[in-house]
């Protein structure tokens, strides 16, 4: 039980990646603040986390890009679990379309949601980390951050801008037993990728070295990593898993 009597907020926790991400913690001890956009998708989770894990869960809504909201909901989680050592900055949004026809309301949408989420939750828990003196932040950045991707200005600008925040983020809390890292997935299998037509699929797996899209439990396993005792030593760091895509 590596997480045992630890807590741990994970945002976007109501399918795909996120969902992962909190069973995974709660399989190995932590207790959950599963936070969704959409209610129901939330307490759908924590509903399974504490069927199979016993009462360690708990569910939030809330919009990550809204601020003021998010300061209220991270208080709330903090007074609910007395403590917060764990955030997994994970909900994100695409709004793709060529750059030059973006409209400025799809760039802001993304930008909001995928990098001023992070900031904002991140402000609702710094001062609770670095008075315990220990915590971890883990961001779900992108390969699209590190390459680009045609269609992607909004989201790669995002998930670009995520990484530089998770650096600064170390560098400010290095000396207060606070890491921040990156996790940039590739190509994996959730409700994000599955828009995309077979035929582009396919297209994508022949790029990737090992020809395949991942899990969301590949995400996962990297995230408790992390944010384990074993990963204590790893601040600022980019974490690809990815198949091989970049390297
Ligand atoms: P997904 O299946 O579309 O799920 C996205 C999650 O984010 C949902 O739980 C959603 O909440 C939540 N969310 C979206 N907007 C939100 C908002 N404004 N406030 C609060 N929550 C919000 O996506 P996914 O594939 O699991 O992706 C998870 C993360 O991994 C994202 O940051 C994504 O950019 C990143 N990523 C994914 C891939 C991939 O191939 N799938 C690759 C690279 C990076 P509701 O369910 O309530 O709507």
């Amino acid at each position: 039980m590596k997480f045992a009597n630890q807590v741990a907020i994970v945002t976007g926790a109501g399918r795909g990646i996120g969902r992962a991400i909190a069973m995974r913690l709660a399989s190995e001890g932590a207790r959950i603040a599963v936070v969704s956009r959409t209610e129901k998708n939330s307490v759908q989770v924590a509903d399974e986390i504490n069927a199979k894990y016993a009462g360690l869960a708990k569910a939030y809504a809330v919009d990550a890009a809204d601020h003021a909201a998010v300061q209220t909901l991270c208080a709330q989680i903090i007074t609910d679990f007395t403590r917060v050592d764990i955030l997994v900055n994970n909900a994100g949004i695409t709004r793709d379309g060529l750059s030059m026809r973006m409209s400025p309301e799809d760039w802001n949408s993304v930008i909001a949601t995928n990098l001023g989420g992070a900031f904002n939750f991140y402000q609702g828990v710094a001062r609770a980390m670095m008075k315990q003196r220990s915590g971890r932040i883990i961001n779900i950045a992108s390969v699209a951050g590190i390459m680009g991707n045609a269609g992607q200005a909004n989201y790669a600008a995002s998930k670009a801008g995520l990484i530089a925040f998770t650096k600064v983020v170390a560098r400010e809390l290095a000396t207060r037993g606070v890491t921040s890292n990156a996790v940039a997935p590739g190509f994996i299998s959730t409700d994000m990728t599955d828009v995309l037509s077979q035929e582009i699929k396919d297209g994508v797996a022949k790029q990737i070295p090992m020809q395949k899209f991942g899990e969301p439990d590949d995400i996962a396993n990297a995230v408790a990593f992390l944010a384990s005792t074993e990963g204590k030593y790893i601040t600022g760091q980019v974490l690809t898993v990815d198949g091989g895509l970049v390297m």
